[in-house]
């Protein structure tokens, strides 16, 4: 994920306060004692003004901190976030920490924007490049979720502009055609309950949640017309 993301994990905390002397550098191990904290000053400036974190740098690329003196199960938080708190102030609940220089490595609080989880989704996804939505969208597919569903949470503007991205990362190799599923097909019985449903009063919309369809599809089947199955483009089958 991250370029900072490996080889560059130090699993022992930093002495506290200490200033980045190569002193210090040269004695970066932890005893009960101290330190309380590594150092926020723990950081390397980048060229483009990223604050990237020397410590600890976790899997997906976050930098992480370590405070001996947090209760057991919490010693350790991701250093965006210690660091927003510390220099912008407290993160309300269920809100997120958005790297608006993509750096996940980053902790210069001027690059952290704290967004909800959907903008926070929203912002992420329109970095994405074409390419790789499209790849995305493909990906999705492939675990069973609708067009609808796709076009919902990679915010294409309809099922059809979902369906073309699945379509053309198929045409451009990112994903082989045969991982991508068909739409599932209705049998006679699963229509003639849809059609039943419908005539309850029960939504189309919910009847497509129900049997994991585009609301389209089921639209064409409360219609009357012969087939369940959307209509296809060649490649995705
Ligand atoms: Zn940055």
């Amino acid at each position: 994920m991250s370029p900072y993301g490996t080889g560059r994990r130090r699993m022992v905390p930093e002495r506290l306060g200490t200033d980045r002397t190569r002193e210090a550098r040269r004695r970066p191990v932890a005893t009960p004692e101290r330190p309380a904290l590594d150092s926020l000053n723990n950081y390397l400036p980048a060229g483009n003004g990223c604050w990237v974190w020397q410590g600890y740098i976790d899997r997906n690329g976050y930098g992480r901190v370590y405070d001996s003196t947090a209760a057991q199960g919490k010693r350790t938080d991701w250093v965006h976030r210690v660091s927003y708190r510390h220099y912008k102030g407290p993160i309300p609940e269920r809100y997120e920490i958005d790297h608006t220089c993509e750096n996940t490595a980053c902790m210069n609080p001027d690059h952290l924007d704290v967004v909800t989880k959907s903008e926070h989704v929203r912002r992420t996804l329109d970095r994405l490049g074409t390419t790789d939505r499209q790849k995305l969208a493909a990906q999705l597919r492939h675990t069973g979720l609708t067009y609808g569903e796709i076009a919902e949470a990679l915010r294409y503007a309809s099922r059809t502009g979902a369906h073309d991205a699945v379509q053309a990362a198929i045409d451009k190799g990112l994903v082989d055609a045969d991982d991508v599923p068909p739409p599932p097909r209705l049998t006679p019985e699963e229509r003639e309950d849809i059609r039943a449903l419908y005539a309850l009063g029960v939504p189309q919309t919910e009847i497509a949640v129900w049997y994991r369809l585009d609301s389209s599809q089921i639209s064409r089947v409360c219609n009357g017309q012969s087939s369940g199955h959307r209509q296809r483009k060649q490649g995705v089958k």
